[in-house]
Formats: structure tokens, C-alpha cells, sequence
């Protein structure tokens, strides 16, 4: 089987899952057979699809006519042979019981094509068990997609103990052609990798309330504020659903041991029937009281240290049992639960071995297993991080140049003169290692990123694509751009794009992913891909339009034509034009402006502006909770009272 072999898929239960995954594949140009066990059920699940196109469609996100064949591609059914005999991929997303499993894939097989692969969605369950009870354990894998699957990226790929890896590779590339962003679970393990990383942090929040050693507001202040977690973890579980947390901590505890014993406050809450939002009542009341407020000051360093020192534990587990590799851990978790940046990179931010002397003394303290120190962890440690194989520490860079020229500013130099600064995959490494170290390093307030020579960069390298490339190495490619640019955008730290001369095609989508963009008069930019045939790969079909609009941004990719500065100005591309022998001291002065800032208000206003831009109700949630957090900050003090007093002020980021 490979993926241009799947036209059909079956997908098992038109529940919350089921419809949603229907719907994704549907979209995605799918024959979709659609199944649930009574007619009313599947036709509830064929409404909750037809709501939700309309919905993208009224939002523009899909056209009218796109939502009108997604649906034609769906169709349901309640008898099982009609769902499942031409299916060339099953998605199973039936009630997670063992038992009805079993007996689908029973009724299932009999009907199903020999070749085709069974997927189960299950958040929980053993994939190795289930894998045998069908007649094709090679053939079948975990395909976790995450709540709701229209919105969430991430789709965890689990082997089980029997699964072929060419079943593994068509699942990724279903999920890849889905839209989704596959993440491989090497081991069928309790929690796979999100849940693994996330549960044990829910229930060690318990533990600390349960321990009366901070209240649930300041935990959920300290992990919403201070880690910056999108939301706070009583926040998240009463959103998630305690029971469900519950389901699969108590299955981590029964095949993992009493390290997942669950907090009393947990068994408290699920016991009162507090299950959360869906209840009306969860850690917070959302049916007699006003729901998590969370104050954005009543943080804790200790809740901190603890919490980041247990989900660094987990990591260890995951890593030294082979499960999985901090950066896909890293990965899964931002795009799984929206954390900013994973809980591998914040650990050797924390630095693991601080987290390690963490946990040695409150193991003393409690004699719990839960902070015994894992295998992984230990020897992450050792090694000086968990990302200490990618760490920067000697790198040398070939492709790019780090300076550090003054005033708070951290630049980034594109150095492939000879050839007009064009971005390779081994420019775009070198260039991930050098936006983590500036963003690091806390005497770096504003980065700023130029070209060397007579160009910003003149677009990918692309004489390594011309004869035909593999389709699926294109596509990783488009991502690796795209997720070492968004870096750019995500980063704390505020990022000036200088650009003298060409910004073209990949340089130009380079300087959309930066805050702010200044150009000298001689500069031309523009996106020449149509006239190759290709299309801006690295981000520029989306961030050219969120900055000048459906209309400009389809002119400027359509006519493939170079633009001046002046028109790249009136389009909003460009803050500022200036002129050539002014460009170097004027980009300076700029960044330096820039550095000057206030750091926390900045970093918060960019995260904000990035939440809103996928939700602007989100958005407009941290835009709020942020703006609280700065009545506290010292900066706020000092920029009032330089203000009465006429003065410039001082910020020191506190
Ligand atoms: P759900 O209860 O909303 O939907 C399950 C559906 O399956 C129901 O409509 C039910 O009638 C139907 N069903 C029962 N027996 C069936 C059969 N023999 N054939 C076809 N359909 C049958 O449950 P859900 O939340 O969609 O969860 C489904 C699966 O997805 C579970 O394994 C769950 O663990 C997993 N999952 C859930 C979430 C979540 O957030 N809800 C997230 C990830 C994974």
C-alpha cells in the first residue's frame, strides 16, 4: 500500500472525533464513508460536518464551493459493508472501550479489502493489544488526532509492537496530505507523547494543591504568566475534561507504576462530579461563579521549578525508553497544547541539572517515586541538554554571520555572497541555531537580520530543485523553511529586517516572517516563483496576505513582477525606505529604538498579536490577561516616571 493507493477511508464512529476527522479528509479531496451505529447518529455527524464547512466558508477560510465537495465527498452509512468494503484506510474512532473495539474490527475485516490499513484513534488504549485482535497487526497503527481535528495540526502516528514501517510511512503521509503535521511515536506507550508530557503535569498540579503548598490560582498564575503556557493547568484540565485526565493517568498508573499514582484533588474533584467546563463545574465554576480568573501576578519560581522539573522527567522517560527524541517531543507538544516552546527546550532552559537537584529533594521530602530521577533525564544531564546534540555551542557558522553590534542588538548576517545570500536547507539549520541563541541570550533585546553584499537574499537555492525533486522532500523542505521562519515570528524578541538590495521569493519570505521591514531605495523585491512554476513555499502565501491583504498579495505573487521600495511601502510590506548611504545607520538606530523598549510588554504584545491571528478571541484573552501583568512589571514604574519627568526611559525587563 502507499499513499496514492488511498481514495477511500472508512472512518468508525460520527462522534466528536469521527466527524471532525471525516471532515478533514474529506476536505482534503477524500472519499469519505462515514459510519455509526444508528442511523440518527450518523446523520447528527454528517450535520455537525455541514455546520462546520459553512462556518469555514463564512470565514473565508474555504470557498463556498470547496465546502459544497467536501461534503459531497462524505457519505453515510450505518451498515458495515457498505462502509468498508472499497476502503483502502480505516480510521477507527469508536467509544474508547476495549471491548467495542474488538468487536469492530471483528465486523470490519470481514468486509475490508486484504491491503488496506486499520487506524485507531484512541487516546489510551494499547495499540499492540488492539493490533491483535485483527487479522493484521503489520497493517495497523494509532492515528491520534487532537480535539477538534479541523483546528488542531498535530496527528500523533503510534507503532504498536507489530506494526510494519511502511504502514507507519503511509499514515505520516496521509496525515501530511490531510494538512496535518505527523509526529512518530516510536513505542506504543501510556499517554503516547502529548498526554504523557501533559497528564502528569495536570496531576502534579494537583499534588501541590493537595500539599496546601499553593493555592489552584497560583499555580495556574504561574504556569499561564510566568511559563507562559496557553492557558493555566486547572485552566486546561477543566477544559480537557478531569475525567478524562483521570482515564489516563489511571492507565499510566496501572502499566507505569505508582509514580502515577493520582493527587487526591484529583480523585476529589472527579468524585463531586466536577468534570470540568462540560459540567459546569470543574477547578473553577463555570455555572455559578465567573469561571478561571486567573490573576497574572501570583506566580511562584518554586511551582515554577517543580513543574518543569517533573515534565523534564517525562521527557527523560520518553527519550531513554526510546519512545521518542526531544525535538519531536518539542514538536508535538507545541502543536498538540499550544505551549510556546516545548517542555525539552524550556528544561535546558531551566537547566536539567537544576531540575535534577529539584526533584533529588523533594524526593527526600516525600519518599514519592514520582521524583525519582529518570534514566533519560539523568543522562540528558550528563550530556548538558536534552537538545545538546543540535546544541549551538560549536557550531560554526559558514552561511550566516553572528554580530553583535552595540546597543542591545543581536545580528544575523546572510553570508553566501557569491550567491546572492540564496537559502539552502543548510542555511536555514544554521540559522534556527543562531535565532535560538539570539533569543537566548538576554543582553540581545532586538534582533536584526541583513544580507551580505548587493542582496538581502535573492530566494532558495533552486538549482538544486531543477530536474525534479521528490515531491515528499519538497514538502519537507516547504516545512523546514516554514518552521525555521516562524521562529522569527514566534520569538520573544523583537526582529528587524534590513534589506538592501534583492529580497526575492525565499529572502522575501524571510523578511515577512521578521516584525518590522526596512529597505534602501535600490532594493527590489518580489516573489518570482510563478515564473518558475513554483509557488512561495516558505510561508509567503500566508504572511504576505495577513500584511497587505487578499488583493495586493495575490497581485504581487500573480504577476511574479519585482517592486520597488516606494509601492512595497505603500502596500504596508515595507515600514520605511531609505536611502542607500543612510541604509547601514538608519537600520541600526531603528533596532537599537527597538531594543530600547519595554521587553516583557513586547514580548507579551507579539504573543498576543500571534495568538490572534489563528483566534482573535484568544487573542484578545491574552491581549487582556497581559495587560493586567504589566500594571506589576518595574518597567511600568519606570516608563510613568520618565514620562512625568520628560525623560528617557530605562527598561530592564522586570
Ligand atoms: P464519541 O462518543 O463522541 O463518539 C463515538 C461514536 O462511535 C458514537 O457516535 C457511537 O455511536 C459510535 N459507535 C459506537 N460503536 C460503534 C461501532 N461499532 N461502529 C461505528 N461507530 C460506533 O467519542 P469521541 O470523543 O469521538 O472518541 C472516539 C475515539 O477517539 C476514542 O477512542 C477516544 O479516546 C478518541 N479520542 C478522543 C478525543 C476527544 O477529545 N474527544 C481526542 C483524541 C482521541
Amino acid at each position: 500500500m502507499e499513499i496514492d493507493d488511498i481514495e477511500t477511508v472508512a472512518v468508525l464512529g460520527a462522534g466528536n472525533m469521527g466527524h471532525g476527522i471525516s471532515e478533514v479528509a474529506a476536505l482534503a479531496g477524500y472519499t469519505v464513508n462515514m459510519r455509526d451505529i444508528k442511523e440518527e447518529f450518523v446523520q447528527d455527524g454528517y450535520e455537525e460536518i455541514e455546520w462546520s464547512l459553512k462556518k469555514l466558508a463564512e470565514q473565508g477560510q474555504i470557498t463556498d464551493e470547496e465546502a459544497g465537495a467536501a461534503l459531497d465527498n462524505v457519505t453515510p452509512y450505518v451498515g458495515i459493508e457498505d462502509a468498508v468494503a472499497d476502503a483502502d484506510f480505516v480510521i477507527e474512532a469508536v467509544p474508547e472501550k476495549m471491548e467495542i473495539k474488538k468487536d469492530v474490527y471483528g465486523d470490519v475485516e470481514q468486509y475490508l479489502p486484504e491491503d488496506a490499513i486499520i487506524a485507531t484513534n484512541t487516546s489510551s488504549l494499547s495499540i499492540t493489544e488492539l493490533s491483535e485482535e485483527t487479522e493484521r497487526p503489520e497493517q495497523f497503527c494509532g492515528m491520534h488526532f487532537f480535539n477538534p481535528p479541523v483546528r488542531m495540526q498535530l496527528v500523533e502516528v503510534i507503532s504498536g509492537g507489530h506494526t510494519a514501517e511502511e504502514t507507519l510511512a503511509v499514515t505520516e503521509a496521509l496525515a501530511e496530505d490531510l494538512g496535518k503535521t505527523p509526529v512518530r511515536v516510536r513505542k506504543d506507550s501510556p499517554g503516547f507523547i502529548v498526554n504523557r508530557i501533559l497528564v502528569p503535569l495536570m496531576n502534579e498540579a494537583c499534588w501541590i494543591v493537595s500539599e496546601d503548598a499553593a493555592t489552584i490560582e497560583e499555580v495556574d498564575s504561574t504556569t499561564k504568566f510566568d511559563m507562559g503556557l496557553p492557558m493555566g493547568v486547572f485552566e486546561l484540565g477543566d477544559q480537557v475534561g478531569n475525567d478524562v485526565t483521570l482515564h489516563v493517568l489511571e492507565y499510566m498508573n496501572e502499566v507505569l507504576g505508582e509514580a502515577y499514582e493520582p493527587a487526591p484533588l484529583l480523585e476529589e474533584t472527579i468524585e463531586a462530579e466536577h468534570y470540568g467546563k462540560k459540567t459546569g463545574k470543574g477547578f473553577y465554576d463555570y455555572e455559578d461563579g465567573d469561571g478561571a480568573e486567573i490573576p497574572a501576578d501570583a506566580g511562584s519560581e518554586a511551582i515554577e521549578t517543580r513543574l518543569v522539573a517533573v515534565m523534564a522527567n517525562e521527557v527523560g522517560n520518553l527519550v531513554g525508553d526510546n519512545v521518542s527524541d526531544p525535538d519531536a517531543i518539542d514538536e508535538a507538544v507545541a502543536l498538540g497544547a499550544g505551549f510556546p516552546e516545548g517542555p525539552a527546550k524550556m528544561a535546558d532552559d531551566a537547566g536539567l541539572e537544576e531540575l535534577v537537584g529539584t526533584l533529588e529533594d523533594l524526593h527526600e521530602e516525600s519518599g514519592h517515586p514520582r521524583f525519582e530521577v529518570s534514566e533519560g533525564l539523568r543522562e540528558a544531564a550528563d550530556a548538558g541538554g536534552f537538545h545538546e546534540d543540535d546544541d549551538d555551542g560549536d557550531v560554526t557558522f559558514t552561511d550566516i554571520e553572528l554580530r553583535y553590534p552595540g546597543d542591545d542588538v543581536g545580528q544575523i548576517v546572510l553570508d553566501r555572497e557569491a550567491r546572492m545570500n540564496t537559502i539552502n536547507a543548510d542555511l536555514l539549520d544554521e540559522l534556527a541555531v543562531a535565532i535560538d541563541r539570539l533569543e537566548a541570550d538576554e543582553a540581545v533585546r532586538t534582533i536584526l537580520v541583513t544580507g551580505k553584499g548587493r542582496a538581502f537574499s535573492a530566494g532558495a537555492d533552486v538549482t538544486a530543485m531543477a530536474g525534479g525533486t521528490d515531491p515528499l522532500d519538497a514538502i519537507d523542505l516547504s516545512r523546514k523553511g516554514q518552521e525555521t521562519f516562524g521562529k522569527l515570528e514566534e520569538c520573544d524578541t523583537p526582529v528587524v529586517a534590513g534589506i538592501d538590495g534583492f529580497a526575492l521569493g525565499g529572502g522575501l519570505e524571510l523578511a515577512l516572517a521578521c516584525d518590522f521591514r526596512i529597505a534602501s531605495e535600490r532594493s527590489e523585491l518580489g516573489f518570482p516563483e510563478h515564473d518558475l512554476g513554483l509557488l512561495p513555499g516558505w510561508g509567503g502565501t500566508q504572511r504576505l496576505m495577513r500584511i497587505v491583504g487578499f488583493g495586493r498579495a495575490k497581485e504581487i505573487i500573480f504577476t511574479a513582477d519585482r517592486y520597488d521600495p516606494e509601492t512595497m511601502s505603500d502596500y504596508g510590506v515595507l515600514i520605511e525606505v531609505v536611502g542607500n548611504d543612510a541604509f547601514e545607520e538608519r537600520v541600526h538606530e531603528f533596532a537599537a529604538e527597538i531594543a530600547a523598549g519595554p521587553p516583557i510588554a513586547q514580548r507579551l504584545t507579539k504573543r498576543a498579536m500571534l495568538r490572534g491571528w489563528e483566534d482573535i478571541d484568544a487573542g484578545l484573552d491574552l491581549e487582556a490577561q497581559a495587560f493586567g501583568h504589566l500594571m506589576n512589571t518595574d518597567d511600568l514604574t519606570e516608563g510613568i516616571t520618565a514620562f512625568t519627568n520628560d525623560e528617557e526611559p530605562e527598561f530592564e525587563g522586570k
